[in-house]
């Protein structure tokens, strides 16, 4: 697997604890770019390039997680969630929980037994706040020697290839979008005359309300801005195609409209120019008509007096789950994709 395709996949940083994926996506983009810097919020942002035309590139770089709540007299540690998670995929799930130095504590999510489960409790779902943490110590004390309230946790990293094209990981959503958008930002970095100041932002807290895609493009005021996201993949038992048709490996989604329209409706002079670039350069596409969910570019398009924004969402199973299946394939045909977006909207916009 690429280098740094897997450190990103395997680096911490829920919403609001991007400090070690800041430095991650610095030091990629430090190669590139003129400039690299995180601003007040916690974004980071590489810029390179002269002009007029200003064109924004974004990819979240948080992930979702949990955040230590309260330690019992035994040694067992509460949490709360942060960011969309299905309480039923926590029991028992190998978590790290990162400490004030760094350190990486291992934990098990812990539940009830089924065996000592009432005939009604065992019908319900377990609630997380019914979940609790073992570390392996017996008092409250020698845990809160390591471990402080408000410390982030993460699912145990890993990263690694499933088949041919098919790889898994952590936090694939959206780790794989911010190696796209590294490696856009590197081609469009070897175009000659480009003519415009191209921004390459990696946004903070996008999983708990599109938190810094709302400051950095207030801060940035690009003339068009390009969100690099994760969409959900309909190719598994039990979603009818009806509900999604995105396959792995079928090329990148180009995202039309999003949570029923309360998220962004990518404008159509927007869509025309993808859907030029895809269909000219022969880039596999399909495209994501989304019913719930939405990306930083909700908050972009809105943002100011309007911002032309446009997504490209990489079909991903699994999303919110602490490992995530992703084609390659679809990584690379995003690249290839907004490059030649990048080119058209310089021109265009
Ligand atoms: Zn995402």
């Amino acid at each position: 697997m690429d280098k740094l395709l897997e450190s990103l996949l395997l680096s911490d940083g829920i919403s609001g604890y991007e400090e070690n994926m800041s430095k991650t996506m610095t030091n990629a983009l430090s190669k590139i770019c003129n400039k690299v810097e995180t601003d007040t919020f916690g974004n980071v942002i590489g810029k390179f390039g002269n002009g007029d035309k200003k064109i924004m590139i974004a990819a979240h770089m948080d992930e979702i997680g949990m955040v230590v709540k309260h330690v019992s007299e035994k040694g067992y540690i509460y949490f709360i969630k942060v960011g969309g998670i299905n309480d039923s995929i926590l029991p028992g799930k190998i978590v790290k929980i990162i400490n004030k130095e760094g350190k990486q504590i291992t934990g098990i999510i812990g539940t009830k037994p089924p065996h000592l489960m009432s005939t009604e409790e065992a019908k319900q779902s377990i609630k997380y706040t019914n979940m609790f943490i073992d570390i392996g110590l017996s008092s409250k004390e020698e845990v809160l020697k390591i471990v402080s309230i408000g410390d982030q946790i993460i699912f145990e990293p890993n990263a690694g290839l499933l088949s041919d094209d098919f790889y898994y990981g952590k936090a694939a959503d959206n780790r794989i979008g911010c190696y796209a958008m590294v490696k856009v930002m590197e081609k469009l970095s070897k175009v000659s005359r480009l003519n415009a100041q191209i921004f390459a932002c990696a946004t903070s807290q996008e999983e708990v309300g599109l938190k810094g895609a709302k400051t950095s493009s207030f801060k940035i005021n690009p003339d068009f801005a390009l969100i690099i996201d994760t969409t959900v993949a309909g190719d598994v038992p039990g979603i009818e195609e009806k509900v999604s048709s995105l396959k792995l490996g079928k090329g990148v989604a180009i995202t039309m409209i999003e949570a029923s329209g309360r998220g962004t409706i990518v404008p159509q002079k927007v869509r025309t120019i993808i859907f030029e670039a895809a269909n000219e350069n022969k880039i596999p596409h399909q495209i994501d008509v989304v019913d719930a969910g939405m990306t930083d570019g909700a908050m972009i398009y809105t943002n100011r007096e309007g911002i032309l924004t446009g997504i490209l969402s990489i079909p991903t199973r699994y999303i919110h789950a602490p490992t995530s299946v992703f084609n390659i394939k679809d990584v690379n045909a995003a690249i290839d994709l907004a490059v030649k977006i990048v080119e058209k909207a310089i021109k265009q916009f």
